[in-house]
């Protein structure tokens, strides 16, 4: 199933993407698919509507904490960025885990602000699978792991280059206002196997990054059995898995994101996830 929010005659609805319709469930939609991730059952289909007459939201507006990201997943954006972002970094066998806080979650369609030259001029995009998290676990096992996955999403792991190389903890530079778009759904588990699956971003119709996820330094079971060692993963989590080579920062010389740039990523048994970026106020 595709299970997305969307914003339906003024109320946030969830429901299940069939083709170019949506079923609208009978349930409260304010938490968009947290409402099924919590729940034992389907809810009901209350209303099927054509996509075209909804606005798709994230699908998880509003996580209900942060989201787990891991730095440094695939060989070759770890070698485009070993002489900057992780010039400090000694592969020890363990990723990099940092968070970025849940207000930054926008939808497919939103705009991405840019800061302003004197707080960020150097804006970089990160397509990114995600995981979500349904099944509860702490101290989960390699072998156990996907079974505690709902489903897969996009996101872009928007960043500020300079306030992340400024910081040691990169929580700061990765969670400026509106730097996570999530969508534009959630598919789930049955349907898609995330651990196979190509990874594409474009900016302004460029191809800058084309990856699998078999490229992964750290495996999907790995990175649940990493973040949930000592610490319980709670239904809704979500984890970025990292991006591959292609950013902003790898190019020579870097390329920022500029007022009006459009970054686009497309996921096989996803979908596409597209955002415009502008500075405040600007259109
Ligand atoms: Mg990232």
């Amino acid at each position: 199933m595709r299970i997305a929010t969307v914003l339906h005659q003024g109320r946030r609805r969830v429901g299940r993407v069939d083709g170019d319709a949506v079923e609208l469930f009978a349930c409260d939609g304010a938490r968009g698919a947290l409402e099924l991730i919590d729940s034992a059952t389907l809810p009901d289909v209350e209303q099927r509507v054509a996509l075209a007459a909804v606005r798709l939201l994230a699908p998880l507006p509003a996580p209900r904490r942060n989201l787990w990201c891991v730095g440094r997943n695939y060989h070759a954006h770890a070698k485009e960025l070993k002489d900057s972002v992780f010039k400090d970094h000694k592969p020890e066998g363990w990723p990099i885990v940092f968070t970025k806080v849940p207000e930054t979650v926008v939808g497919p369609g939103d705009t991405v602000r840019l800061p302003g030259a004197a707080i960020s001029a150097q804006i970089d995009y990160e397509a990114e699978l995600a995981i979500v998290i349904g099944k509860a676990g702490r101290n989960i096992a390699r072998g156990e792991a996907l079974s505690h996955v709902w489903g897969w999403t996009i996101v872009n792991d928007v960043t500020a280059r300079d306030v992340q190389m400024r910081h040691s903890q990169w929580d700061l530079g990765k969670s400026f206002d509106t730097f996570c778009p999530m969508g534009p759904w959630i598919v789930t588990a049955d349907e898609l196997d995330g651990t196979d699956t190509r990874v594409r971003c474009w900016v302004n119709g460029e191809l800058r990054q084309d990856a699998r996820t078999t490229d992964l330094i750290y495996d999907i079971p790995t990175l649940i059995e990493t973040c949930s060692r000592g610490i319980t993963l709670l239904p809704g989590d979500v984890i970025a898995t990292g991006t591959p080579a292609g950013v902003g920062m790898g190019l020579n010389p870097p390329r920022w994101l500029q007022q009006g740039d459009v970054v686009r990523i497309e996921i096989d048994g996803i979908g596409t996830l597209e955002n415009r970026f502008a500075e405040e106020g600007r259109a």
